[in-house]
């Protein structure tokens, strides 16, 4: 008798687990949204001015960018190093991690709870040559001089923020599993498909391509510097390497290059779009 009520409570529990599990987030995002509201408009003059990525949007992506952006940041804690702290600065390191997570349904990069913004290069363990940013067990290291200048694209092909974050999807995804985005993963051995061949030929054969030499230092760099050169350079990188340009825009779920044609949607999945049930009527559609 006694295993018998065990067994129902058990039982009980791992019914109620889920429904319970999602209530409490439906209650968390409509409190965030709430607050997020009220910091809207701040924080659209803030990525509007940084952020091409983000003009090209519709309104109802637009503020889905600004939510999951809302919510990055305040997911974090952000720290700085020998540089002046701004309102701006989180915002805009968040609106990067979510450019690059925006065609996934998982963007917080969980397992990341520091972010350290440095004032420009820096030198990290027994490396000689400086670092613009680096990704460890401890956090996310951003260089402020390297970021904005690859977010205002003074730097060809070179986005320190998206190459930093790109590090950090791998991460989550395959190293500490924390936050495994359920597409991002089933895709990405067909984006490793077509990106091992080109990586081995440039590391084994000294084969060139837009990637540059430093994508052939390993393969992490080759997937971070891709993910550079594939929001950077689209129409280059479309044009020279279009079988891993598909490959990158399967694996991520967006395509940049999708505005050239008027369409200002640039997610390729539609049921990343469709209404989730949790969120209040005020709420963007999808976050
Ligand atoms: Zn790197």
């Amino acid at each position: 008798m006694e295993i018998l009520v065990i067994f129902s409570l058990v039982l009980g529990i791992l019914l109620i687990n889920r429904p319970v599990t999602l209530l409490f987030q439906r209650l968390y995002t409509k409190h965030q949204f709430k607050r997020f509201v009220s910091s809207e408009t701040f924080y659209h003059s803030v990525v509007s001015r940084h952020f091409r990525y983000y003009n090209r949007l519709g309104l109802q992506d637009q503020r889905k960018f600004l939510f999951r952006t809302f919510l990055f940041q305040h997911s974090k804690n952000f720290h700085y190093i020998e540089v002046e702290q701004t309102a701006e600065m989180p915002i805009l390191v968040s609106a990067a991690a979510v450019q690059l997570t925006f065609g996934l349904e998982k963007f917080k990069l969980n397992y990341f709870d520091d972010i350290f913004i440095l004032r420009d290069d820096y030198h990290y363990g027994f490396y000689s040559r400086p670092f613009m940013g680096h990704v460890d067990q401890t956090g996310i290291y951003l260089s402020w001089d390297n970021f904005i200048r690859g977010i205002s694209g003074e730097t060809a092909n070179c986005n320190v923020g998206l190459h930093e974050m790109a590090h950090a999807l791998a991460y989550v995804n395959f190293v500490t599993q924390t936050e495994e985005d359920k597409h991002f993963k089933k895709e990405f051995p067909n984006f490793s498909k077509v990106a091992r061949p080109i990586f081995t030929s440039m590391q084994q054969a000294g084969a060139k391509n837009l990637l540059g030499d430093y994508a052939a230092t390993n393969y992490h760099e080759f997937w971070a510097v891709a993910v550079e050169v594939f929001f950077e350079s689209s129409v280059h990188f479309r044009h020279e390497l279009p079988e891993l340009y598909e490959a990158m825009s399967c694996v991520l779920n967006q395509d940049p290059l999708s505005c050239l044609t008027g369409n200002t949607v640039i997610i390729l999945r539609p049921e990343t779009l469709a209404p989730k049930a949790v969120t209040e009527a005020h709420a963007p559609a999808a976050i």
